[in-house]
């Protein structure tokens, strides 16, 4: 379950001289305050979205929002719709969504890098160079799996393959255990693995020692 509504914070407060109370005409007694409503997921702000704007006397405690004030205090409401314009919600309310953001560049970088790496480890096998096997089960379902390379010599690589299968697409901490591996070796061509690559069987190269 996902724990998620709205909460508010108090932004600015500020006297407005020249302006006479809509209530008890008592003039320089205004002040203006504007809110910042925000949305937030587990207590973390996400988004704000509103931004209520109050102008109270500090006479007669008479108190109005926007949309409240009577139709002839118009500059009493200019007033405060100019003041509610200039102030911003405050930064924090927008951290949940820079975090987002952050998290998504972060990924997205993340990932080239790993596309970036797999390109140059598969053209340049290594012993100990794990690579993560897919093959569609009988009912249509990928499986993963591993095959490891435990020599390389000329444009030839002799490999394990790992006995066992995942639906995990990410199975090396499940599946890496010396004793998952099979005893017999086979060998792939370094054009085997690039074409191997290219159609999707092998989804990713990891090498470990690095
Ligand atoms: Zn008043």
């Amino acid at each position: 379950m996902i724990i998620y509504g709205t909460n508010g914070s108090h932004v600015r407060t500020e006297p407005r001289p020249g302006l006479a109370c809509p209530a008890c005409t008592t003039p320089d007694a205004l002040h203006l305050s504007v809110f910042s409503r925000y949305a937030h997921i587990y207590w973390i702000p996400v988004v704000p979205y509103t931004k209520p704007a109050v102008a109270q006397c500090l006479h007669c405690q008479s108190a109005w929002a926007l949309a409240e004030l009577p139709a002839e205090a118009g500059e009493v409401k200019q007033a405060l719709r100019t003041f509610r314009k200039e102030t911003r919600a405050p930064w924090w309310q927008w951290s949940g969504l820079a975090a987002l953001v952050v998290l998504a560049v972060w990924g997205f970088i993340m990932s080239q890098q790993n596309t970036r790496d797999n390109a140059a480890y598969i053209a340049a096998p290594r012993v100990g160079d794990i690579y993560t096997v897919r093959a569609n089960d009988s009912t249509g379902k990928a499986q993963y799996s591993l095959l490891k390379v435990v020599s390389a010599q000329g444009n030839t690589v002799e490999l394990v393959g790992n006995d066992y299968v995942s639906d995990n697409a990410e199975p090396l901490g499940l599946l890496n255990d010396p004793e998952k591996y099979s005893k017999q070796t086979f060998p792939l061509t370094f054009l085997d693995l690039q074409v191997m690559m290219n159609k999707g069987e092998i989804t990713d190269v990891d090498r470990l020692e690095e």
